[in-house]
């Protein structure tokens, strides 16, 4: 049975389910217990937001969603880390770095303002659009996902993945990877370095000038609120601008660039005299990655 991504047909948004195994029967969510359905490789194709996680933070068009693993199921507390590389995690940042969509359904002990009073109940496609790491209530290192709702597809399409090949077939109904901001502070920063890399240096030139992109060191969403202010934004390639986002690379107090996995010293951060870094967003971003 493929992974199947998207609506599933005969179950529009909306749809509710007396408990777990009609769900799962339905193909919505196939776990019977767990909340994310997915594979590490395949990427999530759905969540159940139900309240076990005493670190979740629904908002109705967005969700803070913890990821899985060290959660006491009778009390609901967390009583160990989460580890980013377990594969219902790593499922989920598969799903974020492709943007395949996943189904979310909201069951009954979920916040209580957008939550079915018994059962579950499907509500669409999100996105996974951010992740992190945290120290949690308890003191327990988690993961945390941002998923925000996908303005509905036209007509239901359906991603379906062949585990073979272990990619979609089908990549008509794939949606936006990542959200490039762009905005007249980002502009500032990228003429300042024109164009310039901070971390390889590298200038990408195209049909029509340089390209870079603006990275924000504390992103601008929820939870993180960072400003939108010169002192807050890279100059960054591609890669490189992937590579902070997801946090493989953090810059240390002296400004170098530090490879997360492995703690070596990538090099120095360029940066012009006319660029003021703010410190406290540059420890912020750390302290998503590194403990
Ligand atoms: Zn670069």
């Amino acid at each position: 049975m493929p992974r199947r991504f998207g609506h599933i047909e005969g179950f529009p948004p909306t749809t509710e389910f007396a408990n777990r195994q009609k769900l799962h029967d339905a193909h919505v969510h196939r776990p019977t217990q767990a909340g994310i359905s997915g594979g590490r490789h395949e990427g999530a194709d759905s969540i159940v937001v139900s309240g076990g996680y005493e670190d979740d933070d629904d908002h109705g068009s967005y969700i803070i969603y913890t990821g899985a693993g060290g959660n006491d199921s009778n009390t609901k507390r967390q009583i160990a880390d989460q580890d980013i590389h377990y594969f219902s995690n790593a499922a989920l940042i598969k799903s974020q770095l492709e943007g395949y969509p996943v189904r979310v359904t909201r069951g009954f002990g979920g916040d209580p303002k957008y939550s079915p009073k018994t059962g579950y109940r499907y509500d669409g496609l999100f996105n996974v659009v951010d992740h992190w790491t945290k120290t949690g209530n308890r003191g327990f290192q988690i993961v945390q996902f941002r998923l925000e709702q996908i303005e509905d597809f036209p007509q239901s399409p359906r991603l379906l993945v062949d585990e073979r090949r272990e990619g979609p077939v089908e990549l008509r109904s794939t949606v936006v990877q990542r959200q490039v901001r762009s905005s007249a502070i980002i502009g500032r920063v990228k003429s300042l370095y024109q164009h310039q890399c901070q971390v390889c240096a590298i200038v990408i030139k195209v049909e029509g000038g340089p390209y870079a992109e603006g990275a924000h060191i504390r992103g601008l969403g929820r939870p993180h609120l960072g400003p939108d202010v010169v002192s807050n934004v890279l100059c960054l390639c591609p890669n490189d601008h992937v590579r902070f986002d997801y946090g493989a690379i953090h810059l240390s107090d002296e400004l170098d660039v530090i490879n997360t996995q492995t703690g070596r010293i990538l090099g120095r951060l360029l940066v012009r005299p006319a660029h003021r870094i703010d410190m406290s967003h540059v420890a912020y971003h750390r302290s998503l990655w590194k403990s």
